[in-house]
């Protein structure tokens, strides 16, 4: 029998609902486990979602993950409370399809640690200086490819396209592009200091490093999380080698998502 665990955002409607979720599974017979479940449901909204993935980003390919909103229409979070009853049924009775999203590897290294730090994100990892500009170096596979100044810099997957990357003016990549892009938060751009100013997107294999020049004290955060402010050498984006994996029991095509949540119903 499968193994589940509901996750809330700890409202208290996003709580009863919770409660409801799990006495229906367990009355199909479904195995409640906490630490080492098949498929995690959240209730909430794409926050809690992101929650549930760092959560379980360690067995990544034994979990599968489904949301349900409880406020406005999620990219991740994309069934209703309405439809509890019949997810639940879905997931209890018929096999589901499984959709896998491509995701963002950071590797950071500090000045004075051997060991590099490993992070995966569902979104996006931004870098901001402590205090004033941030001044670093961009290096694409290997050759330096521009000196950035400004408040920072953005790197995202293709499902994390529509959030922060989009209020940046990046594009709204596709999931099934196994990618990463780059993207500018306000760079100065005059005689002396100069970037592309436009969005990149890398490919499966091609490593951005970012390497800060003007003092290491960066803000680093990792979808929900602001993890890092010390002195840091270096830091590695690319597409990593997961994926994270998402349980589908009816067809809900990204663009018709990008409409809905963007340009509404017709
Ligand atoms: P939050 O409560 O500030 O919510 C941010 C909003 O982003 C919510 O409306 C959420 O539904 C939406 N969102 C999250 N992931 C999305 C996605 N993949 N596509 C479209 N919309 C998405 O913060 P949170 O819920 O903890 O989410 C953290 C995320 O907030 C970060 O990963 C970042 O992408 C986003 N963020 C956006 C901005 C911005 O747009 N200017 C600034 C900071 C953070």
């Amino acid at each position: 029998m499968m193994k589940f665990t509901v996750k809330s955002r700890g409202d208290d409607f996003s709580n009863t609902l919770q409660q409801r979720v799990m006495s229906y599974l367990l009355d199909f017979g479904l195995i409640h486990d906490e630490k080492d479940p098949e498929m995690v449901i959240t209730i909430g909204g794409d926050g809690t979602l992101l929650q549930a993935f760092h959560d379980y980003s360690d067995r990544l390919e034994d979990t599968a993950f489904v949301g349900i909103h409880t406020g406005h229409l999620g990219f991740y979070a994309d069934w209703v409370p309405d439809e509890v009853e019949k997810l639940v049924i879905h997931i209890a009775k018929t096999p589901y399809q499984i959709v896998e999203y491509p995701l963002l590897e950071v590797v950071i290294r500090h000045i004075d640690q051997k060991e590099p730090e490993r992070l995966l994100a569902l979104n996006e990892c931004t870098i901001k200086s402590m205090e004033g500009s941030l001044v670093s170096s961009v290096e694409i596979k290997g050759d330096t490819f521009e000196i950035f100044r400004g408040d920072g810099l953005c790197i995202s997957t293709p499902s994390g396209s529509t959030a922060y990357n989009k209020a940046l003016g990046g594009a709204i990549l596709h999931p099934s592009l196994a990618s990463i892009q780059v993207a500018e938060m306000a760079s100065i751009n005059n005689r002396v200091y100069r970037t592309v100013g436009s969005p990149l997107v890398l490919p499966q294999h091609h490593t951005c490093l970012l390497k800060p020049l003007n003092e290491r004290e960066v803000q680093v955060t990792i979808d929900h999380y602001t993890l890092e402010h010390r002195r840091v050498k270096s830091i590695q984006c690319r597409v990593a080698e997961e994926k994270v994996r998402f349980a589908r029991f009816r067809p809900f095509p990204f663009w018709k998502r990008v409409k809905e949540s963007f340009i509404g119903g017709s």
